[in-house]
């Protein structure tokens, strides 16, 4: 990416470059950016439709599943055609069309305790959308553990929440859930509104953006908690926990660790 904006680039850009907070300092700032995002599922699709639209330099899709028939209600980067087909080159094929300037590396991987550290080493900001709790406690370790920034965010039914990560300017995933609850049901079972995926994808979007371009979100050390049904939304601030076993000030681990979650599924 050269420092000039081209020509297209400066049309493409247009409603970005006449935001004060943007402009072509933020906008290029975007376009030599890399960003992954972990799980490309109800989240990861409007996360990486917008990302890619914003003109993000380099977006790493990670996911090891196929497109499955139960996903099509709100995964929507994904048709009726491309069941049974892997979901990272389904997106890599729809987000190409929307913006050339976006390197898209897809990436057929689950992340797990054992590759953690390598699948987020060398991104700028790593984004979880991904659908089980076992995930979510691994990628908010591997970010932690290499100081990458994480954008968390999650769904259930109605409700969703969203938060940024960075100790230690921000409390970690352990210092807000020791654990992860016994019985976690996947989406299809427990249910989901399709439109909170774009609303939460959305958002973790917009955070992703404004990190970039600013280093700093107003959803460092908050949870933003978005409920649906009452169409509401409310942020509450969250404090680092002195004895998290992460990011506390006497550390147990030194590794991304696997939490001892009963069940996960697929969202
Ligand atoms: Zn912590």
């Amino acid at each position: 990416m050269k420092d000039r904006l081209e020509a297209e680039q400066a049309e493409r850009y247009q409603a970005h470059l006449a935001l004060p907070k943007i402009g072509a300092t933020g906008q290029r700032r975007l376009l030599r950016s890399r960003v992954l995002m972990v799980g490309i599922g109800g989240l990861g699709c409007p996360t990486a439709l917008y990302l890619t639209a914003s003109g993000v330099g380099t977006l790493g899709l990670l996911d090891d599943d196929i497109v499955d028939r139960s996903n099509l209600q709100r995964q929507v980067l994904y048709g009726t055609a491309d069941i049974g087909k892997p979901k990272v080159q389904v997106a890599r094929e729809r987000l190409a069309g929307i913006n050339p300037d976006v390197d898209l590396e897809p990436i057929e991987e689950r992340l797990t305790p054992s590759n953690a550290m390598d699948l987020v080493e060398g991104w700028d900001l790593v984004i979880d959308g991904s659908d089980n709790f076992a995930t979510r406690y691994v990628v908010n370790d591997a970010c932690v553990l290499s100081r990458i920034p994480l954008i968390s965010g999650s769904i259930f039914q109605f409700e969703g929440q969203v938060t940024v990560i960075q100790p230690p300017l921000s409390p970690c995933y352990r210092c807000l859930f020791r654990l992860p609850p016994r019985e976690q049901p996947a989406c299809r079972d427990a249910g989901v509104l399709a439109p909170l995926t774009g609303i939460i994808g959305s958002i973790m979007a917009a955070e992703a953006v404004k990190l970039t371009v600013a280093g700093d979100t107003a959803l460092m050390g908050r949870l933003l908690l978005v409920d649906s049904l009452e169409s509401s939304t409310r942020s509450v601030r969250v404090k680092s926990d002195p004895t998290c076993p992460l990011c506390g000030k006497e550390p147990s681990i030194d590794r991304p660790t696997a939490v001892a979650v009963c069940r996960s599924s697929d969202a």
